[in-house]
């Protein structure tokens, strides 16, 4: 039997996901050859991106306007063609954490980058609110979720400029008015796909509009022109996306995954803020994660960390460890990770606590 997959990313697939690239692997839709020993350019492989693309768009109800395109390189590398792209002079980023500090860092190599607000006071235990966004901002940029923290904006933010938005550990969890963003960008590995392939959506009347010359690789149009396959995409996360997109419309669409992982966190939160022996990082509700749940132990019971992680190591619970960088723990609740899961470590902060209080 499988252990419970808390881990943050890349993280847990649906059991579909993972059979069917695995047949696809050794046999590829009937052609006896290999899905990595084909080419993209195949009959076969064409269908299966044109189907990942076309049903992302249906998911999503990605208004007319918009572009959906599979690159490389992670979201890592959409942190510098977001303002390769899209920022002439100016660009405005909320601070909540890691992920949107490196993208501020690479927008630094294009202009003025203007902070709006920021909660590295606190260790980003918060969303900032109450900020002005610079009206002369070519964009705003938010990290929706923040895998580290445990923080994530659940809503559609209206805002006085363009809005570009990281969601690559939120994507697909919620639905999302995509009407109101110029841009989303996503690294699959988290609810969608293993690493290896990155979603982008943009308003296609926004690109174009550089004085700059863009490098063929690093701009959008490259991509979209080439229907994702200007360059040799990445063929298995492809095919493994198509396969968690079809699972993600049989279960009922995002809103049916929103509803699950609502009530998947409900568990876990209500475990965490009534047991004695455990505290959220992040207080305010409106904040906290619904992919992210981090906790550590109250001051009483603070020695007894390590013990309760080798206590429900043991018990079948896997990458609960909170980042390196904030300590404590961290569970995982993407869109796969089954409910049975998280009632499992609830079961253990129980059992732990009856034990030692
Ligand atoms: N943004 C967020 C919110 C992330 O969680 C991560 C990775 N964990 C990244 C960006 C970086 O993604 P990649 O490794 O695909 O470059």
């Amino acid at each position: 039997m499988k252990v419970h997959n808390f881990s943050a990313g890349p993280s847990i697939l649906p059991d579909v996901t993972v059979e069917n690239t695995a047949a696809a692997i050794k046999n590829f839709a009937g052609t006896t050859l290999s899905l990595m020993e084909v080419s993209h350019r195949s009959k076969e492989f064409v269908a299966v991106m044109d189907e990942a693309i076309a049903l992302f768009k249906e998911l999503l109800d990605i208004p007319a306007g918009y572009s959906v395109m599979f690159v490389g390189g992670g979201a890592s590398t959409q942190f510098c063609m977001v303002p390769y792209n899209l920022m002439a002079k100016k660009s405005a980023y909320l601070n909540t954490g890691t992920w949107a500090n490196k993208a501020m860092k690479e927008a630094k190599l294009f202009g003025e980058v203007v902070e709006v607000a920021s909660s590295k006071e606190t260790i980003y235990n918060y969303i900032p609110k109450g900020y002005e966004i610079p009206a002369d901002a070519d964009y705003f940029h938010i990290t929706t979720n923040n895998t580290i923290y445990g923080t994530e904006i659940k809503h559609d933010m209206d805002v006085n400029v363009p809005l570009v938005a990281d969601m690559s550990s939120d994507i697909f969890s919620r639905p999302v008015d995509v009407s109101k963003y110029a841009l989303i960008y996503g690294g699959a590995q988290k609810n969608l796909a293993p690493a290896g392939v990155t979603f982008v959506i943009v308003k296609d009347e926004l690109l174009g509009k550089m004085d700059r010359q863009i490098p063929t690789m690093l701009n959008y149009q490259t991509h979209i022109d080439g229907e994702s396959m200007f360059n040799t995409p990445p063929v298995v996360p492809v095919f493994a996306a198509l396969q968690t997109l079809r699972w993600i419309k049989e279960q009922g669409g995002v809103s049916a995954m929103q509803k699950m992982n609502e009530d998947k966190a409900a568990v876990l939160y209500d475990e965490i803020d009534s047991n004695p022996m455990f505290k959220g990082t992040v207080i305010n509700k409106e904040d906290r994660s619904l992919m992210n749940i981090c906790f550590i132990m109250t001051d009483e019971y603070k020695e007894l960390e390590k013990e309760f992680y080798e206590f429900a190591t043991a018990k079948g619970m896997s990458g609960i460890k909170g980042h390196r960088s904030v300590g404590g723990f961290r569970a995982s609740t993407y869109n796969a990770l089954p409910k049975a899961s998280v009632q499992a470590l609830v079961d253990c902060m129980k059992e732990f606590a009856t034990i030692h209080v």
